[in-house]
């Protein structure tokens, strides 16, 4: 439905539309040739379920990429990005977002008046670190999901939820191709929403700090340290402060905060209907709003390209004390003595294996 959509139960419209395979014309691609610049995540999805879909489709790799022999075997044609996006007319950019500029000035004039600049997240283009011909398309399309889900879901006949923005319209065709490029992908199938680079640069960048990457981390590990510190086992506060957080997750993801709350005891239900508003009190929602306006006003993303400019010095600290607090040791140990994990990395290694449920919650990039 291109229109407002509308709630069936409350008949409240939604703000956003949602649009699906039937407003989705496949002709807006399909003479169309796609260079999908990078084989990563996002980059060998796309590619395979544009080349099933009918597209023609060439990988652009650098000549020593050790991704070249995995596009090739997959059947796929790899040229060099250069070469590629020559060809092509429509450059999709799935390289990491931080060597993103380099790989475009890389690419030496391959988009010619006409042709489409398209990304997967709006971070460099909104933040000025590509800086786009005026006679060419800018398009986006996100799925909202790791990129092995876009291709196993594609390869089930099942779509994953995308978005698709404008930032440039040349042609007076980049949304009609935008959105065939989604179909051509899967989204269509399981619907896609517009929006602009603006909000999902902004969105996407404050979601991952404040609350799904760095929010929930914080609060793990807080919650875990409180417990140890006042005595009480490792394991059992990895258990409740971690391990529990994946299955309360879970009820959300299927049927919202309700479904959580019917689930658990109503002890549970009334301690945190009361007490998480003290965790997350109204300084934490000030420090939020802070968050929100580094992110806004490109403080935050000038910090993270001057860390990477400078060889990430900072971030590599951080990873290394990630990666050996103590909760991570005592995971470690406890994963490895439950069945229940074995499972779950059973599940995760083959990527056409049945989906895990711990990949399918995980935040997006
Ligand atoms: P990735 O890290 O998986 O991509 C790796 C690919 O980039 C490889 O093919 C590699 O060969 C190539 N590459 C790496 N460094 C390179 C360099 N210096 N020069 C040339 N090529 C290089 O990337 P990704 O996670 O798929 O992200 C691609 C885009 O998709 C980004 O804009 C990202 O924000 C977006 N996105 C990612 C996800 C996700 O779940 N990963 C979800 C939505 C959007
Ligand atoms: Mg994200």
């Amino acid at each position: 439905m291109t229109d407002t959509d509308t709630d069936a139960e409350t008949g409240e419209e939604f703000m956003t539309s949602v649009y699906y395979d039937e407003d989705a014309d496949e002709a807006d691609i399909a003479d169309r040739t796609v260079a999908v610049i990078g084989y990563g995540s996002q980059g060998h999805a796309h590619a395979q379920n544009l080349s099933d879909s009918g597209v023609d489709v060439i990988v652009g790799l650098r000549e020593g990429s050790s991704s070249r022999a995995a596009a090739e075997a997959d059947g796929l044609r790899v040229e060099t990005p250069d070469e590629a996006a020559a060809e092509a007319d429509v450059v999709s950019m799935l390289v990491p977002d931080t060597v993103q500029p380099a790989v475009f000035d890389a690419l030496n004039d391959g988009l010619e008046p006409g042709d489409t600049l398209q990304f997967a997240h709006g971070f460099n283009i909104h933040y000025n670190q590509i800086r786009p011909p005026e006679d060419v398309d800018v398009t986006m399309v996100a799925p909202k999901s790791p990129g092995h889900l876009v291709r196993r879901n594609y390869e089930a006949g099942e779509g994953t939820p995308g978005l698709v923005a404008v930032y440039q319209d040349e042609t007076g065709e980049a949304f009609d191709e935008a959105l065939a490029y989604a179909r051509a992908i899967g989204c269509t199938r399981a619907g896609v929403i517009e929006t602009t680079f603006r909000e999902e640069t902004e969105t996407d960048l404050f979601g991952e700090q404040a609350v799904l990457c760095g929010g929930v981390t914080e609060l793990i590990k807080a919650g875990y340290e409180t417990l140890v510190e006042a005595g009480y086992s490792p394991e059992m506060a990895y258990f409740e402060c971690l391990n529990e957080m994946k299955l309360i997750v879970d009820l959300m993801y299927e049927g919202g905060l309700a479904e959580m709350w019917d689930s658990v005891s109503d002890t549970a239900e009334y301690g945190g209907l009361t007490r998480g508003r003290v965790v997350v009190d109204e300084h934490a929602r000030e420090n939020m709003r802070d968050i929100l306006a580094e992110v806004q006003e490109g403080t935050f993303a000038r910090e993270w390209i001057q860390e990477n400019q400078a060889n990430r010095p900072s971030y590599g600290q951080l990873y290394e004390a990630e990666r050996t607090h103590d909760i991570e040791r005592v995971g470690g140990r406890l994963r490895s003595l439950f069945a229940w994990a074995d499972e779950e990395d059973a599940e995760t290694e083959g990527e056409s294996e049945s989906e895990s449920e711990n990949e399918r919650v995980r935040a997006d990039d």
